[in-house]
């Protein structure tokens, strides 16, 4: 029998009565492991009307109750690791280490919600004129919605919905429709850490449910998490509402290799960057640029990507799983397709890679292009699959021009040697999260992930203090208590006496 997904609705999990069918499919043999009823438009409403009710409760509750939460909550979420990293794997396709990281890079920011009230701290300053002291708070907004992507459905709404609500808010969470049962799981073990009902709802479903909540105006933000055109338009529609967005999109991620790097690192450190989760990750390295000698290495490269194996998620040896959907591999066969045409070395080509016994997934091996320049589509496009386009510049400042004409700011990172070379690079990249010899540099949740350009819409990123202040109103307050000795006259300027 099919899985039914489950929404979670007003305190209830529900099948839901929605019409509109989708069915969850395993990306190595497309066959059907689960069925979601879309929520229909009543389902959405009455989320929000649950979630508009419990704010007015959850709000009050002390910050360090709202904490104790949270530290339930990470515990379980780290009893439950492996469970919740298997659920992920089967639906993802990921390779069971790969869905493990997944699991924790999330634990860690449900960790760090745990520390909410230092992270919620005002400021003070007294006697801003006689007797007049002022003080901030941070006071929550509201209902909060968040909509998230298919590639980390544990990571990514762990970003949101744990801090969003220990700062006080209650939380929508309309996770991907491609993988939707992880998520499940993430708000069955929120509501055993003893969330009270309506402070987090799930609702699955498309584009229906998504512009339910970017309309209404009981939501006060919208945090989304996805590709380029649909961060745009969540952007626009969001704030046209007059929501606060932030909405983290697509990109294309350079790495730039020095001549002085140590060479086996920089092979070791591209292949995993490059094809691991079959390239379905938003900080891969989608471009490695070769500065002068270092394109000597590149067949040594290829040698390196023509080893690695595609396989099952429980396959101890496999290096990565499926991509997604055969949509998704439809996508990334065209845009192979395109950059022989273009004119591109195909080095390797993975669109014929097939696992016995699995013909009807969605396998695509290791591939890899030579001679890349910056009109061809495989570089203007993210592709979102196991493939990785290799460029050449004479010296650190014609790379650095390359990254910087990217319309994406995603992610970058550098291999030398060179303290000065990668202090330069640093400092002139437009690109918000720099590696120096690391090559995928996502920040830990005391910092935020702050892609810049084309990555990103809005202002306050995802998790760490912006998070906080994304999820949060500065409320400023200008006291004075009078001192009964003393009777001053009216005040007839702006200025404090
Ligand atoms: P997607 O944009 O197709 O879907 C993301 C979410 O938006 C899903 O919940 C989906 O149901 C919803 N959605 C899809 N189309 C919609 C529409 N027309 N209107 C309203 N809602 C819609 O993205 P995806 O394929 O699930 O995820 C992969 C993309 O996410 C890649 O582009 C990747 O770079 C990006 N991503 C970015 C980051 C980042 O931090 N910048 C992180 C992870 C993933």
């Amino acid at each position: 029998m099919t899985t039914q997904v489950k929404h979670y609705i007003d305190g209830e999990f529900t099948t839901g009565n929605g019409q509109q069918v989708i069915e969850v499919t395993n990306p190595a043999n497309n066959d059907v492991i689960a069925q979601i009823n879309c929520a229909t438009a009543d389902e959405v409403a009455q989320a929000i009307s649950s979630a508009k009710a419990a704010f007015t409760t959850w709000k009050e509750v002390p910050v360090s109750e709202r904490a104790r939460v949270m530290l339930r909550y990470q515990h379980l979420l780290k009893e439950h690791h492996d469970e919740i990293a298997t659920i992920l794997a089967k639906e993802t396709g990921k390779t069971f280490e790969d869905a493990k990281g997944d699991v924790w890079r999330g634990i860690e920011v449900a960790e760090h919600a745990c520390n909410v009230a230092s992270l919620l701290m005002g400021e003070t300053v007294e006697n801003v004129a006689r007797n007049i002291d002022t003080y901030s708070y941070t006071q929550p907004l509201g209902v909060c919605a968040g909509i998230t992507p298919f590639n980390f459905p544990a990571m990514i709404p762990l970003w949101m919905f744990p801090l969003a609500i220990a700062c006080g808010n209650t939380f929508i969470l309309k996770p991907s429709e491609q993988d939707p049962m992880t998520p499940q799981r993430l708000v069955e073990l929120f509501v055993e850490a003893g969330a009270p009902k309506g402070v987090l709802q799930l609702i699955h479903g498309d584009k229906t449910a998504v512009d339910t909540l970017l309309t209404d105006p009981a939501i006060k933000a919208i945090s989304f998490v996805g590709s380029v055109n649909v961060g745009q338009y969540i952007y626009k529609t969001g704030t046209d509402n007059l929501k606060r967005v932030q909405a983290f999109a697509g990109a294309k991620n350079h790495c730039v290799i020095m001549p002085d790097a140590n060479k086996q690192q920089v092979i070791n450190n591209l292949v995993g960057a490059s094809v691991g989760a079959a390239g379905q990750r938003c900080m891969a390295i989608s471009v490695a640029v070769f500065v002068g000698k270092a394109k000597e290495w590149i067949p040594e490269l290829k040698a390196a990507l023509a080893n690695v194996r595609p396989g099952l998620w429980d396959d101890k040896d496999a290096a990565y799983g499926p991509v997604i959907s055969p949509a998704a591999k439809a996508r990334v066969l065209s845009l192979i397709e395109q950059g022989i045409e273009e004119g591109a070395d195909c080095l390797l080509n993975g669109s014929d890679f097939t696992v016995t016994g699995y013909e009807s997934g969605n396998w695509v091996g290791p591939t890899m292009f030579a001679n890349v320049t910056p009109e061809m589509s495989i570089y203007k496009e993210e592709i979102f699959g196991p493939v990785l386009c290799c460029m050449q510049a004479d010296d650190l400042d014609e790379a650095i021009e390359l990254v910087n004409n990217s319309p994406y700011g995603n992610g970058t990172s550098i291999f030398t040697a060179s303290g000065g070379a990668a202090r330069k690079y640093q400092h002139h990249i437009e690109v918000g999260q720099v590696g120096i010899n690391v090559p995928i540099p996502v920040p830990l949740p005391f910092f935020s992930f702050t892609g810049w350009k084309g990555s990103f819409y809005g202002d306050q990123h995802a998790y760490g203090k912006q998070a906080v202040r994304f999820y949060t109103e500065t409320k400023t307050i200008t006291s004075r208590w009078f001192d009964d000795s003393v009777v001053s006259g009216p005040n007839m300027s702006i200025n404090l006496k």
